[in-house]
């Protein structure tokens, strides 16, 4: 259910960094808005951000602490691939822009995703999604959720839980927070959120 926050922290306006981390939602929602609509996907979007310091209290501006590392949108890649994926794939060390699309089609085989584990982030490291990080994927291939486990992200902000069109059950935040992540919902853009899929969700008869 795309209402269904129990499993997940709901960000607090209190919070010191609540803007901040509603602006890199909205960086996310653009990403979204990139990704071009077909029947089988929804339009999501992505971004990875550091936290360089983590001390709220320093003297260190708030706009100096976090540093966008790699944004995503589905299907960015080629391949029927997702946000946050793309997401991971495209970390610097990963990916250089200057490469051609064969090069990168190589790149996201199975060598690829070893190297971006050995990679990967570091715990600080922070991944906002427009909607909840996949738990099982129609195609076959590793969800979201498992590489967030696995690439060592810290905490994973969303804006909308999965709606059930596609998998039924969907569980990506429940993995996450059973391995230690921190999930917290963002309140408030959820229409923003979910602009990018009417195709899938109300569908024009
Ligand atoms: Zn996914």
């Amino acid at each position: 259910m795309v209402s269904n926050t129990d499993a997940m922290k709901v960000l607090s306006v209190h919070d010191n960094d609540a803007a901040f981390h509603i602006h890199f939602m909205k960086l996310a929602i653009e990403q979204a808005n990139l990704s071009a609509p077909v029947p089988s996907g929804y339009c999501v979007g992505a971004v990875l951000v550091q936290e360089t310091h983590q001390d709220p209290d320093s003297d260190i501006p708030q706009e100096d602490r976090f540093r966008v590392v790699t944004t995503g949108y589905s299907r960015e890649l080629p391949g029927n691939t997702h946000a946050e994926e793309c997401c991971l794939l495209k970390l610097p060390s990963i990916i250089d822009p200057e490469l051609g699309t064969a090069e990168i089609e190589s790149a996201l085989d199975e060598k690829a995703l070893a190297a971006t584990k050995a990679h990967r982030p570091k715990k600080e490291w922070i991944m906002y999604s427009t909607m909840e990080p996949c738990s099982t994927r129609l195609s076959g291939n590793r969800s979201c959720s498992d590489r967030l486990i696995e690439s060592g992200v810290r905490r994973v902000y969303v804006g909308v839980r999965e709606p059930d069109h596609f998998v039924k059950t969907v569980v990506g935040v429940e993995n996450m927070v059973k391995q230690g992540i921190d999930v917290v919902y963002i309140p408030g853009l959820e229409k923003e959120c979910l602009a990018p899929n009417q195709h899938v969700l109300a569908p024009s008869s």
